[in-house]
């Protein structure tokens, strides 16, 4: 399957989660082993050579850690405030529908690594801003983000600075 066909089956919700609002699901990309696949080894190609990988729960904890098996990588899960026994940094940050905080793991980073992080989708930018600022303070080198989709629109790519973005899509 090629990447068009295999992003082609993103679906789309209208009206969640608030009206007005255009939900992108990745469920079907899911649960299709040969479009999961294909959007792996392309994501697997765009984050370019790294030490490890980084990923925000939930979507982007599933394509980061197919991806860091591609790679051959081990993958951070940066987690949702309250989940992790022990916390290395903790940022604060606004998300498309509210705010929340997210934590990093401690010990989870040496310092100089260069890191990649992975997620589904970019929307306002918040998400992986905060994640490369968490990352950026325990000491990492950010090389790149790559998501599946860019919600355009949103101008999120103007929150990361220098870190090079790298999207399969962009709506
Ligand atoms: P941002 O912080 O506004 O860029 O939002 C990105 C995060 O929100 C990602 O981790 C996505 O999982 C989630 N998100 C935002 N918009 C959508 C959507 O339309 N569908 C699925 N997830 C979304």
């Amino acid at each position: 399957m090629n990447l068009d066909e295999a992003l082609g089956l993103i679906s789309e919700l209208p009206d969640f989660p608030e009206p007005g609002v255009v939900f992108r699901d990745l469920t079907p990309v899911f649960g299709d082993p040969k479009a999961f696949a294909t959007v792996i080894d392309a994501l697997a190609e765009a984050v370019g050579d790294v030490d490890q990988l980084a990923a925000v729960e939930a979507r982007g904890f599933v394509l980061a850690a197919a991806v860091a098996y591609a790679k051959g990588v081990g993958v951070t899960l940066v987690r949702k405030a309250g989940k992790l026994p022990s916390v290395g940094g903790s940022v604060d940050y606004e998300l498309e529908y509210g705010t929340a905080t997210l934590e990093l793991p401690a010990d989870a980073i040496r310092p100089g690594e260069r890191v990649a992080i992975v997620d589904d989708i970019l929307a306002t930018g918040g998400t992986v801003a905060a994640t490369c600022s968490l990352l950026a303070e325990a000491g990492a080198e950010v090389r790149s983000v790559a998501v599946v989709l860019e919600l355009a629109s949103l101008g999120g790519r103007d929150l990361l600075g220098d870190v090079p973005l790298h999207v399969l899509k962009s709506v």
